[in-house]
């Protein structure tokens, strides 16, 4: 027997028609390119993402077409996000950060039809586009007229301008209704072992995301808070931030470019924003920001830190000092991307040390995910907070294949995903991740945790990042060894950095050596490039023992 409720498709389109209807006062402020600040109410958000698809109608586009984005955080990308899902189409979200030649690569995978990219990426896109496959019909500038930049294109590729094109069109659109599981969004893993792979997400996975996203164990965004995403709209949806964020009828504020700490820490006090989002070195600057200049943030009290993994000398700075409570979360490109998140409490009793290391765990899974470890053979591991395995995960907003492949096959026959992460899971199933598979450190056959070490190399208070990665090793196969950074008009030594271990860890987890060097390589997204470091690093130890 079938239940006798209402039956509505999830569909994105929904979220900004509940936003501009029940919170259409609230607004979307961003920072232009310029530095200026632009607003704009949920009411007019949603005309003019109506007014868009009128737009992307005239230039040919059908439900099912690819259109891609290379753009910042700031309202026009918002537009394109809801008109392009909105009326069916798939909104591929390309990250600038990638090589001009992957860029010119997943467009021309994801067959883009057009391109409606922010004036930074106009020298890049000169560059990829005589290689991303000549479906692209147009590239499409997020200015005005006066602003249009000077870009060559090939020949059958348009240049265009938005307000120009806006300003034509009218707002004589009603949102359809379609299947829930139709694709909404596609976003490219940075591809840092081979070429990206695309994850497709539907407008099901996308509402489902979000709602989980507001749920009280999560972000648990409300209609009064001011939310600035810092994580990029170009890499999976924003952490979903921009739809949840217009779910719960909260406004947005945008930084666009300028991620700095000072610029963050501005907006922040200027917009007085309640809620942000993003990965360890962002807080990091805005941690360096507010110490070196005394400024204080008078309306923030919780930021989300994710990406990679939060040290928690981190966590502890930002409680101390600015009474700020950085909540952990773990999750992938395709996961969509929230898998797990550290959701904030008090135990009575506990010490110090041990609720920082509570803490810095990455959390618990979020209802519509669930998560396991196994062993190399597939076998389940233990939740005691001592075995490790490989992560698995699966649920209504994980990937089941990536974009081109048949339905099912990044999957295994239970239906799992296999991350590529190594963890634990603690009886409380407090999930921690220790490395990425591909750089775990194997010594002696035992393993080794490259982020335990890291997280401690940076709390030496001249060590401005760290990472540790696996080098050959005559007798032991591998041992770690550390590459650190030093902070601005500082030196390092590498006796002293070791030091920094004693009594945190077991004698033979200690690096054999440390390396200082003036930068660390980064992916597109923002990690640490670790397989950089292993092709340079990798013989370290073992041309040390030849010299
Ligand atoms: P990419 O496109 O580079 O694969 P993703 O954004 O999909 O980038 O990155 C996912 C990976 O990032 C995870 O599999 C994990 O290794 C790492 N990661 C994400 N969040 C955390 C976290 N909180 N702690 C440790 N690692 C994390």
């Amino acid at each position: 027997m079938f239940g006798l409720m209402q039956d509505h498709p999830l569909l994105i389109s929904t979220i900004v028609c509940h936003a501009a209807r029940h919170h259409g006062g609230n607004e979307i402020v961003s920072r232009s390119l310029d530095g200026s600040l632009h607003r704009q109410d949920y009411v007019t958000l949603e005309r003019r993402a109506r007014r868009l698809v009128r737009v992307l109608q005239a230039l040919g586009v059908e439900p099912g077409d690819r259109v891609a984005t290379l753009a910042w955080n700031g309202f026009r990308h918002v537009e394109l996000y809801y008109a392009i899902s909105g009326m069916g189409a798939v909104c591929h979200t390309v990250n600038p950060r990638l090589s001009n030649d992957d860029i010119a690569y997943i467009m021309a995978d994801a067959r883009d039809v057009l391109l409606f990219a922010d004036l930074t990426f106009a020298a890049a896109i000169a560059a990829a586009a005589p290689n991303c496959g000549g479906s692209v019909r147009a590239v499409v500038f997020l200015c005005d007229r006066a602003e249009m930049p000077e870009t060559k294109l090939p020949p059958g590729m348009a240049l265009l301008c938005y307000e120009d094109l806006m300003a034509a069109a009218d707002e004589d659109f009603a949102w359809p209704q379609f299947d829930e599981r139709t694709a909404a969004s596609l976003c490219y893993t940075s591809g840092t072992t081979g070429r990206p792979k695309g994850v497709l997400y539907s407008h099901r996975s996308t509402l489902l995301h979000a709602y989980a996203l507001n749920s009280a164990n999560v972000m648990g965004l409300r209609s009064h808070d001011r939310v600035m995403p810092v994580v990029p709209m170009f890499h999976v949806n924003a952490w979903g931030l921009a739809y949840g964020a217009l779910m719960a009828g909260a406004s947005l504020v945008m930084p666009g470019r300028h991620l700095d700490g000072a610029s963050v820490a501005g907006l922040m006090n200027a917009e007085r924003v309640t809620f942000s989002a993003g990965v360890p070195t962002v807080w990091l600057g805005l941690l360096h920001h507010l110490r070196a200049s005394g400024e204080r943030l008078h309306t923030i009290r919780r930021l989300a830190i994710g990406g990679s993994a939060c040290p928690p000398a981190l966590i502890d700075a930002f409680d101390r000092e600015y009474g700020l409570t950085l909540e952990h979360a773990w999750g992938m490109t395709e996961s969509s991307p929230l898998g797990t998140y550290n959701t904030p409490f008090t135990v009575e009793g506990e010490s110090d040390a041990a609720a920082l290391a509570r803490k810095a765990r990455q959390g618990q899974a979020i209802f519509g995910l669930d998560i396991r470890i196994v062993d190399d053979n597939g076998v389940p591991q233990p939740h005691d907070g001592i075995a490790s395995g490989n992560l698995q995960m699966r649920g209504q907003w994980v990937a089941a294949a990536y974009y081109g492949n048949p339905p099912g096959s990044a999957l295994d026959a239970e239906g799992w995903f296999t991350t590529g992460d190594v963890a634990t899971i603690d009886a409380d199933s407090s999930m921690e991740i220790t490395d990425r598979s591909k750089d775990v450190i194997k010594s002696g056959g035992e393993w080794i945790s490259s982020i335990a070490l890291e997280n401690i190399a940076v709390s030496h208070p001249d060590v401005a990042e760290a990472a540790v990665i696996a080098a050959t090793h005559p007798k032991w196969d591998e041992r770690p060894l550390l590459l650190v950074v030093p902070k601005a008009g500082r030196t390092l030594e590498p006796a002293d950095v070791l030091r920094v271990y004693d009594g945190k860890v077991a004698k033979w987890w200690l690096p054999d050596a440390v390396v200082v060097v003036e930068e660390l390589p980064h992916t597109a997204t923002g990690k640490l490039s670790k397989l950089t470091l292993r092709q340079k690093y990798r013989g370290y130890l073992v041309d040390q023992t030849q010299m």
